[in-house]
């Protein structure tokens, strides 16, 4: 089938397929369904099912540079709400879990044997922390995202 012919056949003009073929115009919904009616396929024929094996899912990992949080594809932070979310680079440091002082200093001591980089803040301030003591502090670990996964087996394995 040539492009003039799919183009008329579902009612947009031949320029407007070769953008669609190009990449450079994503199309409607509607549009999809109907090319797909017009050539006997499914729509992930077509469309989807280029990065299928990027996750278990299926969907991308997102991003909310503010919370430091990973999540599933979604359009918002489940933590604060902002909308201002990307996909997760590998660079991106993410948070892994909060921890009192001890445990997350084996934690730490595991992770950096593994050649996993570690970030720790005190989720207290300091002045805070030396009023309460110490005991009362706890401490946020981050990792890349590149190494997320494997840093939350070994938390777990802390049963942290
Ligand atoms: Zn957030």
């Amino acid at each position: 089938m040539t492009q003039k012919a799919l183009a008329e056949a579902v009612g947009i003009s031949r320029q407007t397929m070769n953008a669609i073929e190009q990449g450079e115009f994503n199309p409607t919904i509607r549009l999809c369904r109907a090319i797909c009616r017009v050539l006997g396929k499914s729509l992930d024929d077509l469309f989807g099912a280029e990065d299928k094996d990027n996750g278990e899912n299926g969907g991308m990992i997102m991003y909310c540079a503010s919370c430091r949080m990973v999540f599933d594809e979604d359009t918002r932070c489940p933590v604060c709400g902002s909308k201002k979310v990307r996909e997760a680079m590998p660079d991106d440091i993410c948070f892994l879990t909060e921890a009192a002082p001890i445990p997350g200093g084996m934690l730490k001591d595991i992770l950096d044997q593994n050649d996993i980089s570690v970030l720790a803040s005190s989720s207290i301030g300091a002045a805070m922390a030396m009023r309460a003591g110490t005991m009362f502090e706890r401490i946020r670990y981050y990792v890349r995202f590149d190494d997320l996964e494997k840093a939350k087996e070994i938390a777990a394995d802390l049963s942290l």
